[in-house]
């Protein structure tokens, strides 16, 4: 009996715990352990939840949880030998039948047609039912029961099914014994000399989280072709035991018992849930649903069934899941539109249904499980992706052939981006001069031309190579390339003390850190995750491209692609050698191997691609016309006042007295450039101003304020106020410093600059630097160096939170970086300037 039907003061012993892992593993921190005693106090008014006495101490179970723990109570011993106990029973005698009924195991066979488990369940059980060679002999179930040492079996012979979806009445029976018999240990029997077709059903039964251990069968036949399988591997990157048989000769059978009677026991170590996965589109829609089921969803549902089980299964349309949720989820509704959305966005984005996909994604899993750990004797036919995989998965190409695809995209990204760029850059330049020219001069022409346009625009212009960039991740995701490239980063990786797994997150964080953080969920082990987490920042972000775009282009037009793939190469050797310290200090602890997929390569959509960088191109502007406007204008704000007239005066004065001593020269007098030396006294006067009137300015004091620890890095002071506004975006970087470079030739006959000219102009004014260029290629080195390396934005800095769970983590890596951020740039900077 289960522990619901216990009466109120009655005392029980318990003797299982069903339901699934994270279920059990909840009871047992709260006591309820196998053997325990435990005593029904009180119910609820409504008999909900009930209230138990557990060690002493009181905890209170709903129904639906006190359903799954099975016990044997006082009045069922009485009820058994009515004569010889009356009055209370001693917890010893309770106890002692416990301890008899705790060793039933209750399993069940599952498996493809004919792979053998008719056979195996009469080898194990002595009974005799029918076998035989075709699909569908067993049309029902047959129990039998038999001891093995201690223990007794209780076994069930299911229908042959491919599948556990419920398509056909056979699935529907092995997923409803499944889930509502639960079985102690299902028997997943499969034969061996199919393992691909096999593999499939343990997938899906890996998606519901429920103990299983795998039997080998038909070894004979697999050792027969001469291939060979490293079964205990296979089993460790799975969780789940793999034990070879041979049923008809009843081979292997006893060791399967045995491996059964460990995983029941929960002392077989490989046993752990593991994740397939699904790809980054359906996992983060996996995610979601799931956390809409935990919301307001009858508890027990999710003690019977995985979330991710019953998310998957909505994202298949399942019709039973559908029934499922809508009996016992509240807000149902708002579940079943989300997975509507969610299916019409991946089918939509991928052109294949949703079930396809799933489908799909499994083989993936299989076939990068079987690549690691399968020998075949000899290949009757290699498929199209194989022949392609064998090219550029191949051992001393691949990696070359991967160099190559980031290599070319950094070349268009630059390359092919130059031409848009030129464009938005030329159409910034002649609004501005457009506005100069309607507006007059005083505060609003200087916050709209200087303020908004100059910050706005300075990073807009770099939305073309962002775009770019986009379009050739999506592409390596899509074609199926990036799941090869974890293979072939797998060695290398591990060499760092990473799975080959950690590769994506790190590859999407050339894109951006935040969600390439969030993807690293689909890293088992913490300790991979973690580590994949805190270095992932060094993967040199799209917003940090367009700091370099500037620099690069000012300074090093020659030499741009092999500087950009060098910065990037350097921020993934910190990366490297800070995993290398991470694993030596705080993640000590051991490797879990898993599985590889290997999706099947598809011709991306045109659409799919268009979308991806529309998509990102949003982001993009919305950050452009956001956060990036109101700091433009904060930082203008902040360098513009206090309005210091003294200086306006004594400046506006000299300006005067210029132009009235250049108009006082006789025209015949004039010589052939009056022309262009007033101009250039009229310019070196503004500048003086603008300058003067920016550093008495607030942001002049914070600048001056922290310069001096940045100034042996060889950045002056309007550098130092980008780095700190650039933590909310790396792009605000830039248009700070295009707010802040705006003051050296807004005189009033001046065209509008584009921002790289005005930086590679820019000259020291007065100090000891005094008509030095502030920008040098060295110093351009040392800053974009500093960008590279410090402080992640503060959205990485929120992701890192979310996903470490703590202050901790995301405070370690903003010092961590920072720190190192100073260091290289110091060395950079003070080496180079001895060259
Ligand atoms: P079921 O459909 O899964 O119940 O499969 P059956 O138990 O009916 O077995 C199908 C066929 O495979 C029968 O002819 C068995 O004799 C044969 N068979 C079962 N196990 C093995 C095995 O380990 N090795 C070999 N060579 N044949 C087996
Ligand atoms: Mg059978």
């Amino acid at each position: 009996m289960t522990l619901k039907e216990l009466n109120i003061g009655e005392k029980a012993v318990i003797t299982k715990v069903k339901g699934r892992g994270a279920f059990r593993k909840r009871m047992v921190e709260m006591g309820f352990i196998v053997g325990q005693v435990i005593e029904s106090v009180k119910k609820a008014p409504f008999q909900d939840p009930v209230e138990y006495r557990l060690m002493d101490y009181e905890v209170s179970l709903r129904n639906t949880e006190a359903d799954l723990i099975e016990i044997v109570s006082e009045s069922e011993i009485k009820k058994k030998y009515p004569s010889k106990f009356n009055g209370t029973i001693d917890t010893k005698v309770l106890k002692k039948s416990a301890r008899k009924k705790e060793k039933i195991i209750n399993i069940a066979l599952v498996g493809n047609p004919n792979s053998g488990k008719t056979t195996l369940f009469n080898f194990a059980s002595g009974s005799k039912e029918r076998v035989g060679n075709y699909g569908g002999v067993t049309v029902e179930a047959k129990e039998a029961r038999f001891k093995v040492g201690d223990y007794v079996f209780n076994i069930v012979d299911l229908p042959g099914t491919y599948s556990i979806t419920a398509y056909s009445p056979e699935e529907l029976f092995v997923r409803d014994h499944i889930i509502n018999a639960m079985p102690d240990v299902v028997v997943n029997v499969i034969d061996s000399s199919n393992l691909e077709r096999n593999l499939y059903l343990t997938t899906q039964l890996i998606d519901m989280d429920i103990k299983v251990v795998v039997a080998l069968n038909m070894y004979d036949e697999l050792s027969k072709k001469g291939d060979t399988l490293d079964y205990k591997h296979i089993g460790d990157m799975l969780g789940i035991p793999f034990i070879p048989t041979v049923s008809s000769k009843g081979k292997g059978v006893k060791d399967l018992f045995e491996k059964i009677i460990d995983v029941y026991e929960d002392r077989d170590s490989t046993v752990r849930h593991i994740h397939i996965n699904y790809g980054i589109s359906l996992e983060n829609s996996i995610y979601e649903i799931q956390e809409e089921i935990y919301k307001y969803c009858n508890k027990g549902l999710t003690d019977r069934y995985s979330s991710r089980f019953l998310a998957i299964k909505l994202l298949e349309k399942d019709k039973e899941v559908r029934e499922l949720i809508k009996s016992d989820c509240e807000n149902k509704e708002k579940i079943l539109k989300l997975v509507a959305n969610k299916v019409s966005m991946v089918e939509k984005g991928y052109k294949e249904d949703s079930e396809t996909l799933i489908t799909d994604a499994k083989y993936g899993f299989i076939e990068g499980a079987l690549r690691e750990t399968y020998k075949q004797a000899e290949r009757k036919k290699v498929s199209k992706s194989r022949m392609i995989d064998k090219v550029i998965t191949h051992k001393y190409l691949g990696i070359p052939i991967f160099l190559f695809f980031i290599w070319l995209t950094f070349f268009v990204t630059f390359n092919l981006g130059d031409y848009p760029m030129g464009w938005i850059e030329a159409g910034v330049g002649v609004l501005g001069n457009f506005l100069s020219s309607i507006l007059p001069s005083g505060i609003l022409r200087d916050l709209l031309v200087d303020g908004v346009i100059g910050g706005v625009g300075g990073v807009l212009v770099f939305l073309p190579n962002i775009v770019l960039l986009y379009m050739f991740i999506s592409l390596m995701e899509d074609t199926g390339y990036m799941a090869r490239a974890v293979f072939i980063m797998d060695k290398a990786m591990h060499k760092i003390g990473l799975h080959g797994k950690s590769f994506i997150p790190l590859l999407m964080g050339f894109g951006c850190n935040v969600p390439a953080i969030m993807s690293s969920r689909i890293i088992e082990s913490k300790r991979d995750r973690m580590i994949t987490i805190l270095i992932n920042p060094f993967m040199s972000c799209s917003a940090r491209l367009t700091v370099y775009v500037l620099l690069i282009s000012a300074f090093f037009v020659e030499y741009r692609s092999l500087i950009l793939f060098s910065l990037y190469l350097f921020g993934v050797l910190l990366a490297i050698i800070t995993a290398f310290i991470l694993r030596k200090t705080f993640f000590k602890t051991k490797d879990i191997p898993f599985v590889m997929e290997l999706p099947p390569y598809r011709i991306p959509t045109l659409k799919t691609i268009l979308r991806h960088m529309w998509f990102r191109a949003q982001i993009y502007l919305k950050k452009v016309g956001g956060i990036i406007l109101v700091a433009s204008v904060i930082i203008w704000v902040l360098g513009y006042f206090p309005r210091n007239n003294d200086i306006i005066v004594h400046y506006d004065q000299q300006i005067d007295s210029v132009k009235s001593y250049y108009s006082s020269i006789p025209i015949n007098e004039r010589s052939n450039n009056w022309d262009e030396k007033l101009r250039s006294e009229l310019k070196h006067l503004n500048t003086h101003k603008n300058h003067e009137l920016q550093e008495k300015s607030l942001i002049g004091y914070i600048g001056r304020f922290i310069h001096p620890v940045m100034a042996p890095l060889g950045f002056d002071w309007k550098m130092s106020i980008s780095l700190l506004t650039g933590v909310t975006a790396k792009e605000i970087v830039v248009g700070t410093l295009g707010v802040l470079y705006e003051a050296e030739g807004s005189g009033e006959d001046e065209i509008n600059t584009s921002l790289i000219s005005r930086i590679q102009e820019q000259t020291y004014i007065k100090g000891p630097k005094k008509g030095e260029k502030v920008f040098t290629p060295v110093v351009a080195i040392s800053f974009m160096l500093f960008i590279l390396i410090y402080f992640p934005c503060i959205g990485v800095f929120a992701a890192i939170k979310k996903e470490s769970g703590g202050w901790r983590w995301p405070i370690f890596e903003a010092v961590y970086s920072t720190t190192l951020a100073w260091v290289m740039a110091f060395l950079a900077f003070n080496i180079g300037s001895l060259l």
